[in-house]
């Protein structure tokens, strides 16, 4: 089949989150499966200058934009079977964030239309395509209503995966009407109107062939008001056509056997070399260099999402009542960030914060930490606690979305489980959980095989991506 994705982030190229992981990992993995796949994604300036001396620059092609023909130059690049294409626009994605810009709505509708002026060129051909999130989730609606695009209508069939149902992309008005010159009488409920705005995440979910998100926990929480962001009966509507197909893992952008980022390599027969990257651990942040002190770690965008208030409530108390270290790297709300720069203040030499986006370093503390906290409201599949199993640190996480189905509470009489879990719906408490880690720890024979366990466990994107490539037959077949 032939394949093309469209959205904000990818990696190698650029990356906030999780979702440049999944758009970074998916097309490979297809590719491997003999289809044909183009990613396409905006040409931002962040992307470093040595990954755009590689790309080749293409034609120029006419994008329809707010009363104007607006010319953007392609620039592609080939890897690992994956054809990638960016599309120019120095105004929009020349910025120094890629996003949380005043113009973001114009920026991500304008790259929409570019999408479909990309395929319109037919120099890419496309059976599927894939789209992620609300930066892209305008595209269906666009491609159904427009007549401008008669001659993919039909055709070409879309496929729209929620990465995380919290972020939307709510706009005014104005965005439909002058933005992207459509009708005002798909300002509606049918339409793109929610509460007196356009919301393009509800309008792909309205308008995709099929909707998927990931993982199967997710999925049907979604589906519930605890956690439908208030989209759950356009959801429901949609059920039979709602799938959650659980992420995988880049397994050789995240291998310890031959990860350069960290300072030992090790695999699950050589969980020594572990311990020398829990001693560059705590020798960069100033603590005392011993293999027994459990070194615990947090890798997280700092959002209401990821459960900082819990840790507000549990970490100052785990750091008094034991002989534990603690680092944080992230970035987001200052009073999150403030509440952990004021644990490195009061817990000197056991606890430490960096504040910023640092892959290698991420790297580092994957492969040395011993425990990942990951005290999550809600998660739609969560990366996180899969890379740190990875690298063979166990995971204490709430039990919820891709959580739920990826992390299993040890059971040492079966040997059985790759990490700890509260659940917060039913009221335990982290606290606890943290506990049963810290106490397990102290059984090494126990504590060895909960690590391999988590080091052994299957995340490739093999699995999943043959569940795309099956939802994708299924949608061409309609
Ligand atoms: P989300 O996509 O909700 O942010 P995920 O767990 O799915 O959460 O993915 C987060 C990804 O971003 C992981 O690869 C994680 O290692 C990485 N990450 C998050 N914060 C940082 C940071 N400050 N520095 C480096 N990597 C980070």
């Amino acid at each position: 089949m032939k394949i093309v994705m469209a959205a904000s982030e990818c990696i190698p190229f650029v990356k906030t989150g999780g979702l440049a992981d999944v758009v970074g990992s998916l097309p490979k993995e297809l590719a491997k499966l003999g289809h044909d796949v183009t990613v396409i994604l905006p040409k931002y300036s962040v992307i470093p200058e040595e990954q755009q001396a590689e790309f080749s620059r293409g034609e120029e092609i006419p994008v329809p934009f707010a009363e104007k023909m607006v010319s953007s130059a392609l620039f592609t690049t080939v890897q690992h079977e994956v054809r990638y294409v960016f599309v120019e626009h120095d105004g929009y994605f020349g910025r120094e964030q890629i996003y949380g810009q005043a113009d973001d709505g114009e920026r991500f509708a304008f790259f929409s239309r570019a999408v479909l002026a990309v395929l319109q060129n037919r120099e890419y051909p496309a059976d599927i395509l894939h789209l992620h999130d609300w930066h892209t989730a305008l595209i269906p609606f666009l491609l159904e209503k427009d007549h401008r695009y008669k001659d993919l209508q039909g055709a070409l069939k879309t496929v729209l995966t929620i990465h995380n149902l919290q972020f939307q992309g709510v706009f005014p008005k104005e965005l439909l009407t002058a933005s992207l010159q459509m009708d005002e009488q798909y300002f509606n409920e049918q339409g793109v109107e929610w509460y007196g705005n356009l919301n393009m995440l509800k309008t792909g979910i309205l308008f995709a062939d099929k909707v998927t998100t990931v993982s199967p926990s997710y999925r049907d929480e979604i589906l519930t008001e605890q956690y439908g962001e208030g989209l759950h009966p356009l959801l429901q509507k949609r059920k039979a056509d709602l799938q959650g197909i659980l992420n995988g893992l880049d397994t050789s952008f995240y291998n310890p056997a031959t990860d350069l980022a960290i300072e030992m390599e090790f695999d699950y027969t050589s969980v020594e070399g572990k311990g020398v990257n829990k001693r560059a651990v705590q020798s960069r942040f100033g603590f005392r260099q011993r293999g027994d002190i459990p070194l615990l770690t947090m890798i997280s965008r700092l959002a209401g999402q990821k459960g900082i208030d819990v840790l507000k409530e549990t970490l100052p108390g785990i750091l008094e009542k034991n002989d534990v270290q603690f680092v944080l790297l992230g970035s987001g709300e200052e009073q999150y960030e403030q509440f952990f720069q004021k644990l490195a203040t009061d817990f000197p030499g056991k606890a430490a914060v960096y504040i910023g986006f640092d892959e290698p370093l991420a790297h580092l503390l994957y492969a040395g930490a011993d425990i990942f906290l990951m005290p999550s409201h809600f998660e739609p599949c969560g990366l996180s606690q899969l890379i740190s199993m990875r690298y063979g640190t166990v995971p204490v996480a709430n039990k919820t979305g891709g959580l739920k189905d990826t992390v299993h509470e040890y059971d040492a009489a079966q040997q059985a489980g790759n990490g700890f879990l509260s659940d917060f719906s039913k009221g335990d408490s982290f606290d606890d959980a943290i506990q049963r880690a810290l106490t397990m720890y102290q059984q090494s024979s126990h504590w060895d095989k909960i690590k391999r366990n988590g080091m052994q466990g299957d995340y490739s994107w093999s699995r999943s991506a043959k569940e795309y490539a099956e939802v994708y037959a299924g949608v061409a077949e309609r």
